[in-house]
């Protein structure tokens, strides 16, 4: 699991990465005046409100005040003044590349001829229609459903991950992702996940709210539009019917909660099992499409989804189905195509859909998408550049305390069987914490980059990525392996590895400052860390042992214990309503929400274990303790669009930032720091304080 909604599944999900990424990145300037003083932002905080009553405010309130949300972007907050950083320092390295005339085929020369394709507007112009038209050609030639079948396999991509990334959404009839095996952690396996929507969730279909009736009604303008711009004829009637399907197919799907149940997902089925189990397409003919005709067998992550979508393929008209694919094919390379379809997927997908009123400028864009198909070729230079060994050095240190507070906290357990104990400490034994960047670089060596060809370095670039994961299906497991680029601001839990990756680019201020105090540093990055070490024990993490294997390890008592007091996490969470007719869902978030109290429990004990005894130098009158409390709670300064913070109570795992700030009330040592009083809103008893570890 990534640490923050902030990579939004659209960051991840190819339709719509060109015209919607970078809407959800930062890229404008917002001073938190943390890095000038390296220490907590007193002059973002909002004194005037008590502590105990909003945490969140009184911490970021000031920097609430005075920030807006620039016209381009859905939201801003702490994580997007790193990515300006990021992207800033990335944009630069794409000059130098685009400079430094490098030779052919070279790592330095694809990243020039990736972001000059992408900027190159005249060409993408007077190229037309025209790069599109060999797919739309042979989806018109398509004579029968078994025909259609081989096409949908053609289409099957690498896009989704269930549990490293987390991306769940593929606007593919399919996604697969290959990771290690949950019955054979030691190989890599091929799991398939349901997709086929192209709005970010099954919720978008099927909930009764007016907002979602509005978003429903424009979504059919926008299919009707992006067929006509791409010479359909009579496309309000196609766009009608293309909109009913996905309403079929959203039925079928399973709820984000349910999908992230990681017990209801170990399905394998051979390749005979599909017919039987999933009747209505011609499997056969989709795996040949997909080249996975050799593939024996499969994880089916949804396989009441697969059942349910391979019966429309059966129960639903075959031009149906060839207008919902063609549809599919424009929405995804619209983002490389004439500024007419780039816009009006821009006018949806960001302005409808994220409240957005401006499209980034075209460089950004292009960073994300070199950032997208070359990320290790970037993060190379960046890691040399950017990420010295003394600072890696010193988050290897703090690392080790948050291990080291977490054994304790196991060892103290009253309610945990020492068997359980035992299992929790040998995980911790074998848990690779990648810090800064990865061991080995990922090799780009087969993929053909063109310089006066965007549209086919993109599908070039998927299509790369795809390849390289079927080639892997079997192999065995790199365990050292990262998801996410250096110059990612984000960290990740790679459950099936037993490993966490903590980026270059979060390992910067204000989130870790060398010349911090230690109070700031835990307070910010360290409970950070500590979230991501506390998915090893989750809900999710008691799943997968110490070699990544999936094998509950917690006796029957111990899982009691634990989901009772989880519980009553997720009913703290129900109660927050970011809108009268939207709560959050605490069990869509329950694991996010437990990391988070985790982590800062632990990264509280590891910075008492850092002082060594001595006491923490104060800062504009604020203790260590203060300090600490106050860091954590400026993680999560932001602010949001109101359609973007929708989209994020509704699909995704992580709850609003306000309310992880919040999570501050089950904290005993919070109330000491802050002399939090009964009658103060966030003032929980003791006894309803929710202790997890
Ligand atoms: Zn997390």
């Amino acid at each position: 699991m990534k640490f923050t909604a902030r990579l939004s599944k659209f960051m991840v999900s190819c339709a719509v990465i060109f015209a919607l990424g970078v809407a959800l990145l930062g890229l404008h300037a917002q001073d938190t005046a943390k890095n000038e003083t390296h220490g907590i932002a007193t002059l973002n905080m909002d004194r005037a409100v008590k502590p105990g009553d909003d945490f969140y405010l009184y911490a970021n309130g000031e920097w609430i005040k005075r920030t807006e949300i620039p016209p381009d972007r859905s939201r801003i907050g702490v994580f997007s003044r790193l990515d300006e950083i990021s992207s800033k320092r990335t944009a630069d390295l794409i000059g130098e590349a685009a400079k430094a005339n490098a030779a052919p085929g070279s790592g330095v020369r694809k990243i020039a001829d990736l972001y000059n394709s992408y900027m190159d507007e005249a060409g993408i112009e007077a190229r037309g229609l025209t790069p599109l038209k060999p797919a739309l050609d042979a989806i018109a030639a398509i004579h029968d459903k078994r025909e259609l079948a081989h096409a949908l396999g053609e289409t099957l991509r690498a896009d989704v991950d269930a549990l490293n990334n987390t991306n769940f959404h593929t606007p593919n009839l399919f996604g697969l992702w290959v990771a290690p095996g949950f019955n054979d952690s030691e190989h890599y396996a091929a799991y398939l996940l349901e997709g086929g929507l192209q709005l970010p969730d099954r919720e978008y279909y099927v909930a009764n709210s007016e907002r979602m009736k509005q978003v429903r009604n424009a979504y059919e303008t926008h299919v009707s539009a992006m067929l006509k711009l791409a010479g359909f004829a009579d496309t309000d009637a196609r766009a009608k019917r293309i909109v009913e399907l996905e309403h079929a197919i959203a039925e079928k799907h399973l709820s984000l909660a349910d999908s992230e149940d990681v017990h209801r997902a170990n399905n394998t089925w051979s390749q005979a099992d599909f017919g039987v189990k999933a009747p209505g397409l011609d499997w056969a003919e989709y795996f040949r499409g997909a080249g996975l005709s050799k593939q024996a067998s499969f994880i089916v992550w949804q396989p009441s989804a697969f059942a349910g979508e391979s019966a429309l393929i059966a129960s639903e008209p075959l031009e149906t189905w060839k207008d919902w694919l063609a549809y599919h094919e424009i929405e995804a390379g619209s983002g490389v195509l004439p500024k007419a379809l780039a816009d009006e997927q821009f006018a949806f997908f960001g302005k409808a859909l994220t409240g957005a009123p401006q499209q980034r400028p075209r460089w950004q864009r292009g960073v994300t998408v070199v950032n997208r198909l070359l990320g290790d070729e970037v993060g190379k230079i960046y890691a040399e550049r950017y990420f010295p060994p003394e600072a890696k050095a010193r988050a290897e240190a703090m690392v080790a305390n948050l291990v080291a507070a977490f054994r304790k906290r196991i060892d103290a357990l009253e309610w945990m069987d020492p068997t359980t104990k035992a299992e929790a400490q040998a995980k911790l034994t074998t848990l690779y914490v990648g810090i800064g960047y990865p061991e080995r670089w990922k090799d780009y060596s087969g993929y053909e980059v063109r310089a006066d060809d965007i549209y086919g370095n993109v599908w070039r670039g998927r299509m790369f990525d795809y390849q390289k994961d079927v080639a892997r299906l079997g192999k065995p497991v790199d365990r050292h392996e990262w998801t996410m680029t250096p110059q990612t601001v984000n960290a990740v839990n790679l459950p099936l590895y037993n490993a966490l990756s903590f980026p270059a680019a979060i390992l910067q201020p204000p989130f870790f400052d060398p010349q911090a105090p230690e109070a700031v540093n835990y307070g910010a990055i360290g409970s950070i860390i500590g979230h991501e070490i506390s998915h090893t024990f989750d809900t999710e993490g008691s799943a997968f042992d110490a070699k990544g294997r999936v094998r509950n390890w917690w006796t029957a008592a111990d899982l009691k214990h634990f989901g009772e007091a989880t519980a009553r996490l997720a009913a703290q969470y129900d109660t927050y309503r970011p809108f009268p007719d939207l709560s959050v869902n605490g069990k869509q978030t329950l694991a996010e929400n437990i990391a988070d109290v985790a982590g800062i429990s632990a990264a509280y004990d590891g910075y008492h274990a850092a002082l060594g005894g001595k006491s923490s130098p104060e800062q504009d009158g604020f203790n260590g303790d203060q300090q600490f409390f106050i860091a954590f709670g400026q993680n999560w300064g932001s602010k949001s669009r109101e359609a973007a913070l929708r989209q994020q109570v509704m699909t995704d795992p992580h709850a609003p930032a306000e309310y992880r700030a919040d999570t501050v009330r089950n904290i005993d040592g919070w109330y000491g720091a802050f002399a939090v009083k009964p009658g103060e809103k966030l003032f929980l008893a003791p006894g309803e304080r929710v202790r997890i570890w």
